[in-house]
């Protein structure tokens, strides 16, 4: 069984290993984005703000309470912390949080355009519908009110003019579900550009739905019987 330590040290590992996946594709570039995962009922390792997800190090990563009060770290928190917690908060199913602006599901959110097309039979699957949270200043407390209403329901939300943001029961599942929609986006907007979309209609939609709602419940519990080996 690992320790404490040794878990937290595993986590910030994944943080630099997803960063670098993130940025490789495109996802963060300069500084942009940021990841975090539960450490323990009250505390979240985030990335630090100003940094490449690129060059990122295992010991660069910072602790802070639910509050957003920095715990642990030499470097800063990250001012778009507030979102994470959010979901922290409202989603006690969340383990992980990855925000980023990967550039075509950035350009829906940048249209007014949310991805909720039933277009793709796997994205209605894995995604359901990706909303659009109207905009607000990123770092502000208007960010996070424009997404309160949406995280209960949805594990991945479009932010108005500025990205996206996917939460998981661990990093992997946010990453997915991050690669997932820009995928979808990259769909849709090719569907567009052809100029015929035929969209899924009744009862293919509702079996969608069904089929969705067993993968959640499949997913959940499978997340539920990892947590517990891990408590031993
Ligand atoms: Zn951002």
């Amino acid at each position: 069984m690992a320790s404490g330590e040794e878990m937290e040290w595993e986590l910030r590992r994944s943080l630099v290993r997803f960063g670098r996946m993130l940025y490789r594709l495109g996802f963060m570039p300069g500084t942009s984005g940021n990841l975090s995962v539960r450490l323990d009922e009250e505390r979240i390792l985030a990335t630090p703000t100003g940094r490449s997800k690129f060059l990122l190090r295992s010991e660069d990563m910072v602790i802070v309470d639910l509050d957003g009060r920095q715990l642990a770290g030499t470097r800063k928190v990250t001012s778009e912390i507030g979102m994470h917690l959010a979901i922290y908060r409202l989603r006690p199913d969340a383990d992980a949080v990855i925000h980023s602006h990967p550039p075509i599901a950035t350009g829906f959110a940048c249209s007014g355009r949310p991805l909720d097309e039933p277009l793709c039979s796997e994205a209605i699957m894995t995604l359901g519908v990706v909303p659009l949270a109207p905009y607000a200043t990123t770092g502000t407390h208007g960010l996070v009110e424009s997404l309160e209403p949406l995280i209960p329901h949805h594990s991945a939300i479009l932010l108005a003019n500025h990205g996206a943001v996917t939460c998981g029961n661990d990093l992997l599942d946010a990453f997915l579900k991050m690669e997932t929609v820009e995928h979808f986006a990259h769909i849709c907007l090719v569907a567009h550009q052809l100029g015929s979309v035929r969209l899924l209609e009744g009862h293919a939609i509702d079996q969608l739905h069904e089929a969705r709602a067993r993968y959640l419940a499949g997913a959940h519990q499978g997340g539920r019987m990892v947590r517990q080996m891990v408590a031993g």
